[in-house]
């Protein structure tokens, strides 16, 4: 499973399937941010991150322009981070609750991060066709690591999921804490993306975000 996600990894990081992205990415990955202007940043599409014997896959929507397309890592080195890892520590997923750099340590475990698209869009909004384009590499981690619970960070990523899935059910809502079983092997778990604008706003909690994963844990603890 490792060889198979670090081959795949491989194939992402060299992607240049959506043009407006790759000059998106390698503009901003040129101009810096002035706090990190000594910093040399990633600049290309961001691969998986995590434990390849994951139960649980959390799917997020796309790299941040200061983060991890500064990083090269989900969710370093920035705020949705600086909301998410703690949390994932806490609930045991996560050996520490910091990620400031692809060398800083981190282990996930039991977990795996993806993302609706791996290349940070303008304004934080990939079109249909670029997520379209990036699909595959979604399947392909499905695929592979089989998660019993997939935990989408927001809209997109709920959206995406359903489609992968080819569910058409009005009744399937993104609300945060819904759950449903997409199928006999797989839950799909929602939550609000643990973005600043969330954050910050009071949209979600700390306490509201603990609670995904305590269900999440409680969902693979059951098997
Ligand atoms: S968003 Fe996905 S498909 Fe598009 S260039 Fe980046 S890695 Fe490739």
């Amino acid at each position: 499973m490792l060889s198979e996600l670090n081959k795949l990894n491989q194939e992402i990081i060299s992607c240049r399937k959506c043009e407006r992205l790759v000059a998106w990415r390698e503009e901003v990955a040129r101009v810096k941010r002035k706090a990190y202007k000594d910093q040399e940043y990633w600049g290309k599409p961001v691969p998986g991150f995590g434990d390849s014997n994951a139960r649980v896959l959390i799917v997020g929507l796309a790299p941040g322009a200061h983060g991890s397309n500064r990083t090269g890592r989900a969710f370093t080195g920035d705020a949705s981070g600086g909301f998410l890892y703690p949390a994932l520590y806490r609930a045991g997923f996560a050996n520490q609750p910091s990620a400031e750099s692809r060398n800083d340590g981190l282990i996930l475990k039991d977990l795996y991060i993806a993302a609706s698209a791996r290349c940070v869009p303008p304004d934080n909004k990939p079109t249909p066709e670029e997520l379209n384009n990036c699909q595959p590499y979604l399947e392909r981690e499905l695929e592979i690591l089989k998660p019993k619970v997939i935990v989408c960070l927001g809209r997109i990523a709920f959206e995406r999921v359903l489609k992968m899935y080819s569910i058409r059910n009005s009744k399937i809502k993104f609300a945060h804490g819904a759950l449903y079983k997409l199928n006999p092997e797989h839950w799909l778990l929602c939550s609000y993306h643990p973005s600043q604008q969330n954050t910050l706003t009071g949209k979600l909690t700390v306490k509201m975000f603990d609670e995904i994963w305590t269900t999440a844990k409680e969902l693979i603890q059951d098997e």
